[in-house]
């Protein structure tokens, strides 16, 4: 199927919290394509969050596992395009034909169908005969059905019909393995300290991280330099949004336990172990005075504790560094390092 990129696989899409709900129902639909309550299933999320290399993943599983099944993979706007072609070379029929022989169509980006009124009457003549004899529908979004305008009601009510997954920014640790995932697939050799400052310091989407990498092998091609940290730190200045960029209470969790040597995950768990117990007031402490957050969300960040254990915290904080040298240095040390970043 040419519509489908075969280098969309589940294998390579990477698992986190941000996208596990949509991962999973995703390998149900694709196990059993018309035959789960996942019909339609919709997957939402901003621009480069992996909507696209999702929903191909799902077809390819298809294709691999049930390869009689008809599967076609079409943007909105390529079906838009399709539409208005078909009406003016008075095809109307084929079209028609061609749409209702398909078992499981995947239709990417329908916020792109806003103000299209005739296409989505179309589409949802299509989507009607689709559902009713058992196909399925696999549709992608940058927003959940109830916030998409400009759609008409009639096709946004089908939307709701299945399952709406979202696919939200992955966290550091999610960042991290995706990169590793790409420099494993790309036979690449990076150093693990550049990994990790591509990780931390570019946080918005799946995308942007990836094009960090590409740019950072061209130019070390280029200059046939091997990348060291301070190299790449120079080469994405570009990609890097400076030092006015906010610090996240992730980001300040992630240089405690570095620091510290304890498993990021501790910090959030009800452990009372010192060592624990002290990454974790300090985490507080520092996202008191570094980041916007209230004390109650600082609170729920860190393992879901109420604002009092915040203010203890950073009161035990506070008192350890008036009376404890050691302790002292080792919060100047964080923080320079929150700094730099
Ligand atoms: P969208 O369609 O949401 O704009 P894409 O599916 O095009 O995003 O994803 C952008 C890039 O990020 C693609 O190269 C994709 O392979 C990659 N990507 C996104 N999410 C993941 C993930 N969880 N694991 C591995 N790669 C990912
Ligand atoms: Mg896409």
């Amino acid at each position: 199927d040419p519509q489908l990129n075969q280098n969309y696989t589940f294998d390579n899409f990477v698992e986190g919290d941000c996208n596990r709900l949509a991962r999973s129902a995703g390998y149900a639909v694709a196990a059993k394509p018309g035959g789960t309550s996942f019909n339609p299933l919709m997957i939402y999320g901003g621009v480069g969050l992996g909507k696209t290399h999702l929903v191909q993943a799902i077809g390819n599983e298809i294709k691999r596992t049930l390869p009689d099944k008809v599967v076609l993979y079409v943007s909105c706007e390529k079906f838009t395009q399709q539409f208005v072609d078909a009406l003016k070379h008075n095809n109307i029929n084929d079209f028609v034909n061609f749409y209702q022989a398909i078992d499981v169509l995947i239709m990417d980006d329908v916020h792109n169908f806003a103000g299209k009124e005739k296409t989505q009457d179309f589409f949802f003549h299509i989507f009607n005969h689709l559902h009713q004899t058992g196909r399925q529908l696999i549709i992608t979004s940058d927003k959940a059905p109830k916030d998409l305008s400009g759609l008409e009601e009639r096709l946004l009510s089908r939307f709701k019909w299945g399952l709406s997954a979202d696919l939200q920014v992955p966290d550091l640790e999610t960042r991290m393995a995706i990169l590793k995932t790409k420099v494993y697939q790309d036979g690449i050799d990076l150093p693990h300290e550049v990994l990790e400052y591509v990780a931390h310091n570019i946080d918005n989407n799946v995308r942007e991280l990836e094009g960090a990498m590409v740019s950072l092998l061209a130019q070390s091609t280029l200059n046939r330099k091997e990348i060291d940290l301070n190299l790449a730190k120079q080469m994405l200045k570009n990609f890097i949004k400076n030092s006015t960029k906010e610090i996240s209470m992730e980001y300040i969790q992630s240089l405690v336990c570095e620091y510290f040597e304890v498993p990021i995950e501790m910090v959030k768990s009800q452990t009372r172990k010192r060592e624990i117990v002290q990454a974790r007031q300090i985490s507080m402490y520092l996202a008191k005075a570094h980041t916007k957050s209230s004390l109650k969300s600082i609170g729920h960040f860190f393992g879901g504790r109420d604002h009092s254990t915040v203010i203890y915290a950073c009161q035990t904080v506070e008192d350890l560094i008036d009376t404890d040298k050691k302790f002292k240095g080792y919060v100047a040390d964080i923080q320079k390092k929150l700094k730099m970043s």
